[in-house]
């Protein structure tokens, strides 16, 4: 008989063994090793058939077994000395709690959106590395104390299992999931109620959902799940799947997570007692709703107007965008917005309120999402309108990202542009095997390599073998396993056992697969990667993983390719592609692989991810110079895949790459990990070393949750602390302020510039006074600034490498408005050019550019 619903009964412990409950259902437990290592003993068995899910664990452990090991004196003393342990973490004041003391505008509390965390995979609530950024983002922000509350969705399936068929196409799965099973613990008020969020859909119907809490150390993570009776059954599937069905699918699940999710951090707050956030952190724009239900608290609690409450909403929130591929970012037609948001009338007066959110003018909304399709939404846009703080995650990115969102800041150049960038991190604990942590110590707050006895050239080879090993077990684990699922029947399967040779030079590729992370690029040249393969002095072996989105052919297409190609019984010792890459998989592949293959189409790998793991395990990246790879390269951490940026064939382009990739293999990763003395790879050993060395500390997630902090969230709640004070005056006054520039702005014009002071041939740092006309159209000089730029000039006349002067206003000139003057020393030799440009000036703004608003002379 097959059950017809499953569900999931916690297990009673014994007194002494009381304490198992939380360390299994705190997420910590998942960077802890110690507390891992209490799992497994209190049985072994159990702890595999549980999949090393501690949840699941106590339920499969007999009372029996319970009651043995409460006798145990062993056994009880580990369990309240670690639950003591992770009550201290929990508790003691660390990082940022020393930083508040003597900084005491650093936030209270910080609301985290993101559509997807991945935590753990005993929590499969993402799909790549977005998913994984943000869990990386939450452990971190938990090791140095920062008070974040996580918001997102639960979902009952998550986002698939992949397979695959016999002739290599991706099979995907959906088991369902039970949240009773799951490490979370349902949110409920005071007399014990589950806590229901509402949101209004159209036709006057409501979707409610039920808030899940999972402990990730000490930052609570909420997850709506709209799985309820209380719901409609359409409505009840909206927490169905993650990127899972269509865009009205999608839409319901971002006003879910948004609006709901800001509704659920009050209720949250409320019954807990924890601090409210101060600023609302937008991981990519799915979640960009948050800020409308911001608003509406704002008009509908204290009284603002739509603009008074966009002020006080932007100078508290920060938006990170993650793709610069144009084709990544979501945006939903107009219709459905108006749809979803506004109960849809004959026709669409300005002016009336969105139903969704009363108080709130529909045609506000729209405008928040608008680009350069009128017919489109993009959420985006409205990230970056309604955050006064933006960033890009690596460098490259940023300058990317303010490149293909200039048009938001229309008469500035791209340097200008208000998007700045923190490069991602990961989070060591978690993807650092356990004994590159022994041997090197804790790299997690930023220390650098200091252990305590010399590490030699041998111990490194040593600890680089073992993890090879590990790796090599796995996959030959999962290959018999993925070949089972396949069809084959275990006779056939002997094979598999001599999958992979733990001393033949191992390299990995794996993450989703978008088309331009180019899974196949390996393939170009299928002989030339099969001497690779096969070459019987240096030989490689290389393992491939990742899924593809369910309803991406081109990408299942891809990935039946290279299964095909590993197939052949001349290879398949060499090449494996392992399905239902995950966070348990990777994990195997960051530690044991030697090298760590990353070709994307240069630039649209926003930053990854995975090589930074990779890394931290002493793996060397053989990279393109794209996202984090293009900063943190500096020729001795591993290699660089000459990029061919400028040519615009995209077959020349891939042959190109791919063949400096078999170039670089075969020339430099290969000879460099073969060649021994005493048995020791003496150069590899040394890239090794230096790449624990110096790149080890920088990709650390503390690292980034730092930089957040310092540079994003700080200042977010210094401006909302400024411009929320003496009952929003400050928001008041801009908002003012900003109706002011909009009905002046069209009338603003620069009517003179001239230049004087200058002799014949000047010279470098000489004083050139640059004086301009300004009609103000209404404005007075104090809301304005007046700049001289100047720079080099080419055949354009385009300025470059400008330095832009503030100028003074002295006085009013006849009939054509105010004066402004300045001195500028000449900043470059050669051709040099100048203009004058009028900005908006307002303390409350963060940037000069904030606004969009120039007039060029
Ligand atoms: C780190 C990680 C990713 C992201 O890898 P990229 O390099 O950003 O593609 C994806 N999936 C899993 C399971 C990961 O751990």
């Amino acid at each position: 008989m097959r059950a017809l619903r499953r569900f999931t009964v916690r297990a009673q412990l014994p007194s002494g063994l009381a304490p198992l409950q939380t360390l299994a259902t705190n997420l910590r437990w998942s960077w802890h090793p110690p507390t891992q290592d209490l799992f497994a003993t209190l049985d072994g068995d159990a702890w595999d058939r549980a999949g090393h899910d501690p949840v699941r664990l106590l339920g499969e452990i007999s009372s029996a077994r319970f009651e043995e090991l409460a006798k145990d004196a062993d056994t009880v003393v580990t369990v309240r000395e670690l639950a003591d342990d992770l009550a201290t973490y929990l508790d003691e004041p660390r990082w940022y709690q020393m930083e508040r003391e003597d900084d005491p505008s650093l936030p209270a509390a910080v609301g985290y959106f993101s559509m997807e965390f991945g935590v753990s995979e005993v929590l499969p609530n993402y799909s790549g590395g977005l998913g994984v950024l943000a869990g990386d983002h939450l452990k971190a922000a938990s090791d140095l104390g920062v008070p974040l509350i996580g918001v997102g969705l639960l979902y009952q399936s998550g986002y698939f299992r992949q397979s695959l068929s016999l002739d290599g196409w991706q099979l995907e799965h959906y088991p369902v999931l039970d949240p009773q099973g799951l490490p979370l613990q349902l949110l409920t008020d005071a007399g014990g109620a589950p806590v229901l969020v509402e949101v209004a859909m159209p036709g006057g119907r409501k979707l409610k959902a039920r808030v899940w809490q999972a402990a990730v150390g000490r930052v609570p993570l909420l997850l709506l799940d709209s799985d309820i009776e209380e719901n409609e059954p359409d409505l009840r599937s909206v927490t169905d799947r993650l990127y899972g069905g269509d865009q009205s699918h999608r839409i319901v699940q971002e006003i879910l997570v948004g609006i709901g999710g800001v509704r659920a951090v009050r209720a949250f707050c409320a019954v807990t007692g924890h601090p409210e956030p101060e600023v609302f952190h937008t991981n990519e724009g799915h979640a960009g709703y948050l800020g409308l239900e911001r608003i509406r608290e704002l008009s509908e609690r204290n009284g603002l107007s739509f603009d008074e409450a966009v002020a006080a909403v932007r100078a508290g929130t920060v938006f990170t965008t993650h793709t610069p591929v144009p084709a990544g970012i979501d945006r939903f037609p107009v219709d459905m917005v108006q749809h979803f948001f506004a109960a849809p009338r004959s026709d669409s007066e300005a002016g009336i309120d969105s139903v969704l959110l009363p108080g709130v003018p529909m045609d506000r909304v729209l405008a928040l999402g608008a680009e350069d399709n009128p017919n489109m939404f993009n959420m985006a846009h409205m990230g970056l309108r309604l955050a006064q703080r933006a960033n890009g995650v690596s460098r490259l990115h940023g300058a990317v990202s303010r490149g293909m969102f200039g048009r938001l800041w229309e008469g500035f150049d791209a340097g200008e542009v208000p998007i700045g960038s923190v490069t991602n991190g990961v989070h060591g604990s978690t993807w650092e095997a356990r004994e590159v942590t022994a041997l090197l110590g804790d790299a997690g707050f930023g220390a650098t390599l200091s252990p305590r006895e010399p590490v030699s050239d041998e111990m490194l080879w040593e600890l680089r073998g073992a993890l090879r090993s590990r790796l090599v077990a796995e996959v030959r684990r999962r290959v018999r396993e993925a070949w089972l699922q396949r069809g084959a029947s275990t006779p056939e399967l002997s094979w598999t056992d001599h999958v992979f040779d733990p001393e033949v030079l191992t390299v990995g590729f794996a993450r989703r697969v978008p088309t331009y992370k180019r899974l196949t690029l390996m393939l170009r040249d299928q002989d030339r990667l099969r001497d690779l393969l096969l070459d019987p002095h240096r030989p490689v072996q290389l393992v491939v993983a990742g899924k593809s989105h369910p309803a991406d052919d081109g990408g299942k297409a891809l990935i039946q390719e290279i299964v095909r190609f590993a197939d052949d019984p001349a290879v398949r010792h060499r090449i494996v592609f392992l399905p239902d890459y995950d966070m348990s998989m990777a994990r195997y592949l960051y530690w044991g692989c030697d090298v760590w293959l990353n070709n994307p189409l240069r630039p649209l790998e926003a930053c990854g991810t995975s090589g930074m793991k990779s890394a931290l395990n002493g793996g060397l990246n053989l990279s393109i110079r794209d996202g984090w790879w293009d900063e943190l390269y500096d020729g001795a951490n591993g290699w660089a895949i000459p990029t061919a940026d400028g040519i615009e064939d995209p077959v020349k382009r891939d042959d190109l790459e791919a063949n400096a990739l078999y170039e670089l293999l075969a020339t430099q990763v290969a000879p460099a990990f073969y060649e021994r003395t005493d048995g020791v790879p003496s150069r590899w050993v040394e890239l090794v070393r230096h790449t624990l060395t110096t790149l080890r500390p920088q990709v650390q997630a503390t690292r980034m949750v730092r930089e957040y902090v310092e540079d994003w969230y700080a200042p977010a709640a210094r401006a909302a602390a400024r411009i929320s004070g003496d009952d929003f005056g400050p928001a008041k006054e801009l908002a003012a302020y900003r109706q002011r520039l909009n009905a002046a702005w069209s009338q603003l014009r620069i009517t003179g510039v001239d230049a004087s002071g200058l002799p014949d041939t000047p010279e470098v740092g000489a004083p050139m006074t640059v004086r301009a006309a300004v009609q103000l159209g209404g404005l007075s000089p104090e809301d304005v600034t007046v700049e001289a730029v100047v720079g080099r000039v080419g055949e354009s006349d385009d300025l470059a490498d400008t330095v832009t002067v503030a100028m003074e206003h002295v006085g009013e000139a006849d009939g054509m408005g105010d004066r402004f003057e300045s001195v500028v020393k000449l900043p470059h030799a050669g051709l040099t050019g100048y203009t004058v440009r009028v900005l908006p000036a307002h303390p409350l703004l963060a940037a000069p550019a904030e606004l969009g608003k120039v007039v060029l002379a």
